[in-house]
Order: C-alpha cells, then structure tokens, then sequence
C-alpha cells in the first residue's frame, strides 16, 4: 500500500509498504481522508522534537469498512481499559494509551489497522473533510466540559488559529455565553473572516478582561500569562494547548494570580470515543458555518505541501483525500 511514513533521517517520505495484517479484534480498513492537525507539524523535518521510529502519521481518519462498507471515523485511540483512568470513563487518560499516527501507524496511507470498536459510524451527508474535523472538535468538547459554561459567562480564548475558532464557536453553541477570540496578529485572519462574521464570532488583538473562563489556544507562554492576567476573581483556566519550550518562564508574580484571584485551573488533553460522537452531532448540525472552517482536500501526492500550509500560522482546517487511490485500486 502506498503510505507517507516519517522516518527519522529523511523526514516524511511516500512508501510503498507491505499490505497490513488485522491483529486480534482489528479491521484493516480503507482510508478515505485524513486531517493534518498541527500536533503532525513535528513529522515535517527530520529532528529531535519527532519520533525516533519510523511510523505512518495521520490521527484525523474517515474511513470505509471493506467488509460492511460502514463509513466512519476512527477514535485514534486505544486504552487498555483496566487502569484507574479507563474505568472512571476517562479513557483519554489511559496510562497505556497508544494513538493512531503518534505511536501506532496512522491515516496518511491507504489502510490503517484499528480495533472494531473504534469505528464511530458518519452519516451520509456529513462530507470528509467536515468529517475529519470530529477529532479536533471533540479534543474542544473535552476542554469546555472541563467547566461550567454558566448563562452570560464571559470566555476568553487566546490564539486566533483554526483551534481558537472552534472553541469559539462551540462555546456560543453549547451555552448562552459570550465568547471573544484574542490574538496580536488580529488584523492578518483574513483567511476566516467569512466564518467569524457568519458565526458572529468578535476577533481583537488584546482585551484586559475580566473573563470568567478563558483558554490558550496557543503553544506561546505570553499567551497563557495573558490568559492569567485576564481571568476575574474565582475565574476558571483551561491549559488546552501544550506550552512550546520557547526559554520563556512564567514568574512568581504571573502565577500568584491564581492565589490572589482564587482562579481555577485546569487541563484538558484528547477526547473520548462518546465525545467522537458528540462532535459528529454538532457538525451535523452546523455544517454550512463549519464548513467555512475547512478547505477542499488535497490530494494524497499534496500531504507535504498542504502540511506546510497548516504548520504555517493564518491556514484553515486542511485534509487530504484518499477517494483517488482507492479508485485506482478498484
Ligand atoms: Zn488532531
Ligand atoms: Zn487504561
């Protein structure tokens, strides 16, 4: 099968691989699109911040069963379903847990192996590339239900790219809240100003606040600071994203905000197979406005260039189609 497989001393590059074995309760299925997210932007360039491994990446997958030809999306995880995590239902933080595209082979390839039970089904007018936006809109589900999204609550997010819009949107739809977008390169978003104006989403370069929740939507530390600035008294934080270890520290004055100002802070990292689900109702319900959010898929040959594009700030959703190579084998 044809697969781009990064591999750790020449980066990511198209492969002609051996064709794949279920193991156990897996199905072999057939790819139809994959999502590049910006947590695949390591896999670009050959370097110490990948893996050492060779391996197929790709975590945002819509597939086909080539048994029953269900068309679903993979949850890209797999949970041992025994640890402390898995049983109080958070399988998200299984201490086992291993991901499709990060430690497992993933979605950039013509077939991923995955447990059966991983298969969350897609209804039919739901196209891929809204599809594979399930991934990314249930790891925002996972961090709004992190806390209460109460009647008028103010919400702060920081980071204006594809992630900062989302929670944007997803906030005002789950709950009568007011919700702002903050970035300093306001002015250059372009790029999303029909979905910001068709979702009446408001877009600044700095707000002082108060906020009542906020959320970093953006690996910079400057970010999270700003979010700790903004919070009110008893505000609630949510540390979405990941911080990039840019040497930037975070002093005790910054910190002793949550001291001062009694704020709540909190972490939020993947999604649930139930949130999968949860995220497919919503992009049901709102695929004309989301579908401002997601360009046409590439081409499989266009994976490289089309990642770049994501890596780089100021690009929407991006995915790349399968459906020509599957036509080819047919
Ligand atoms: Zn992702
Ligand atoms: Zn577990």
């Amino acid at each position: 099968m044809n697969a781009w497989r990064f591999e750790p001393d020449s980066g990511l590059v198209l492969r002609s691989l051996p064709e794949l074995h279920p193991q156990g309760h897996e199905i072999v299925f057939d790819v139809l699109a994959c999502g590049l997210c910006r947590s695949d932007c390591r896999f670009l360039r050959p370097d110490a911040t990948a893996t050492a491994k060779a391996i197929i990446p790709g975590h945002e997958i819509v597939v086909a069963d080539p048994g029953s030809g269900a068309r679903g999306i993979l949850w890209p995880g797999r949970a041992c379903g025994a640890c402390a995590s898995c049983r109080q239902g958070r399988e998200n933080l299984c201490r086992r847990m291993a991901v499709l595209g990060v430690d497992r082979d993933g979605g950039f390839a013509e077939r991923v192996a995955a447990p059966a039970e991983n298969l969350i089904p897609v209804k039919a007018g739901i196209p891929d590339r809204l599809a594979v936006l399930a991934e990314p809109v249930a790891c925002c589900l996972n961090a709004l239900q992190q806390v209460q999204l109460e009647e008028h609550a103010r919400i702060a997010i920081f980071g204006a790219g594809p992630f900062g819009h989302l929670f944007a949107f997803l906030a005002t739809r789950l709950g009568p809240v007011r919700a702002v977008l903050i970035d300093p390169d306001a002015d250059r978003k372009q790029i999303t100003r029909s979905f910001r104006d068709a979702a009446a989403i408001p877009l600044v370069e700095r707000h002082a606040g108060p906020f009542d929740i906020a959320i970093n939507a953006t690996s910079s530390p400057t970010g999270f600071a700003q979010m700790l600035a903004a919070l009110g008294p008893g505000g609630r934080g949510i540390l979405f994203s990941g911080l990039r270890p840019t040497g930037a520290t975070l002093t005790a004055e910054q910190l002793n905000a949550i001291h001062y100002r009694q704020l709540h802070l909190v972490g939020a990292f993947g999604q649930t197979r139930a949130q999968i689900g949860q995220a497919l109702d919503l992009i049901d319900k709102h695929r004309d406005t989301l579908s401002l959010l997601a360009d046409e898929p590439g081409n499989f040959a266009s994976l490289p260039v089309r990642l770049a594009q994501r890596c780089a700030r100021d690009t929407l959703f991006q995915s790349i189609s399968l459906a020509p190579w599957a036509a080819c084998a047919k």
